[in-house]
C-alpha cells in the first residue's frame, strides 16, 4: 500500500454532470508502468484529467502518495508530484526547446536530466518548439514533465500522430523513467502491443468503466478481449 503512487477508489467522473468513467478502481506503485486502454470514447482521457483535478470528480477519491487529493486544486495535486503530458502536448510552440523546458523547472541541473532521457534535444536547444517534428515535439513534452520530478507521470496517447518507429524508440524511454527515477507511469496509448511491451499491467476501458486488469503479459495472450473492447462490443468480463 505505502508504495502507492496512486490510487484510485470508485472514481465516478465526467462532464456537466454526465458521468463519463463510472466506479473506476486502480492503482499504480512506484517504478511501475501500468496501460490504460480501450477504444475511443472508452474514458482513458477523462480518468487522467480527473486524477489531475481537471474535470469533475462525481464519487469516489482519488490519492496520491496516500493522500487523498479531493479537496485539491489541480495545482496542489501536481505539487503533491503528478506531471500530466496531455494529449496535445501542451508546449510554447514560440518558444525555445530550452524556454520551454526552464519554464516547467528552471535550473542547469534539471535541463542536464532531460537531456539524459533524450540527448537528442541537446541540439535543439535553442529551436522553437513549434518547429520541432512531432516525435522531438513529444520528447520536449515528456521531457517538461520529467524535469519537475514526478512521482505519478500520466501520458496520453503519447503516439498521436507519430510514425511507429517514432513510438517504438520513446516508450522504452518511459520504461526507463519509471526504472531509474521510481516514478510510476500510467500511460493511456492506441499502439496495444507495444503499450503492454513496456508496462507490467493493464486496465481495460469499455464505456466507461473498467473491463479487464492484469499484468501485461496476461493481457496480451487476451487479444479476443481487447479486440471486443476496442470496438466496442460488450466483454461480459469483470475481472480479467
Ligand atoms: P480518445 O482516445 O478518443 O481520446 P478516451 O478513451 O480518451 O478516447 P475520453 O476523451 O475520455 O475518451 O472521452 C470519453 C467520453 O467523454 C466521450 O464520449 C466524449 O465525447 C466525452 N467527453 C470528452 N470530453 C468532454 C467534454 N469536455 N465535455 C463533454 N463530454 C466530453
Amino acid at each position: 500500500m505505502t508504495d502507492r503512487v496512486l490510487e484510485v477508489r470508485g472514481l465516478t467522473a465526467g462532464y456537466a454532470g454526465v458521468p463519463v468513467v463510472r466506479g473506476l478502481d486502480l492503482h499504480v506503485a512506484a517504478g511501475e508502468v501500468v496501460a490504460l486502454l480501450g477504444a475511443n470514447g472508452a474514458g482513458k482521457t477523462t480518468t487522467l484529467l480527473a486524477v489531475s483535478g481537471l474535470v469533475e470528480r462525481q464519487e469516489g477519491d482519488v490519492a496520491v502518495l496516500g493522500r487523498s487529493t479531493t479537496r485539491l486544486r489541480p495545482s496542489s495535486v501536481a505539487r503533491l508530484g503528478v506531471a500530466h503530458v496531455p494529449e496535445d502536448r501542451a508546449l510554447f510552440a514560440g518558444l525555445t526547446v530550452r524556454e520551454n523546458i526552464r519554464l516547467a523547472a528552471p535550473g542547469r541541473e534539471h535541463l542536464r536530466r532531460a537531456l539524459e532521457f533524450f540527448p537528442a534535444l541537446g541540439n535543439l536547444l535553442n529551436r522553437r518548439a513549434g518547429l520541432l517534428s512531432g516525435g522531438e515535439q513529444q520528447m520536449l513534452a515528456l521531457a517538461r514533465a520529467l524535469v519537475t520530478g514526478p512521482r505519478l507521470l500520466m501520458v496520453d496517447e503519447m503516439s498521436l500522430g507519430l510514425a511507429p518507429v517514432i513510438v517504438e524508440r520513446l516508450l522504452p524511454v518511459i520504461r526507463r523513467v519509471a526504472d531509474e527515477t521510481g516514478a510510476g507511469v500510467l500511460l493511456v496509448e492506441q499502439h496495444v502491443d507495444l503499450a503492454l511491451g513496456i508496462s507490467d499491467r493493464a486496465y481495460v476501458l469499455n464505456h466507461g468503466t473498467l473491463v479487464a486488469e492484469g499484468s501485461a503479459a496476461d493481457l496480451r495472450g487476451r487479444t479476443d478481449l481487447l479486440t471486443s473492447s476496442y470496438f466496442g462490443g460488450d466483454t461480459g468480463d469483470t475481472d480479467g
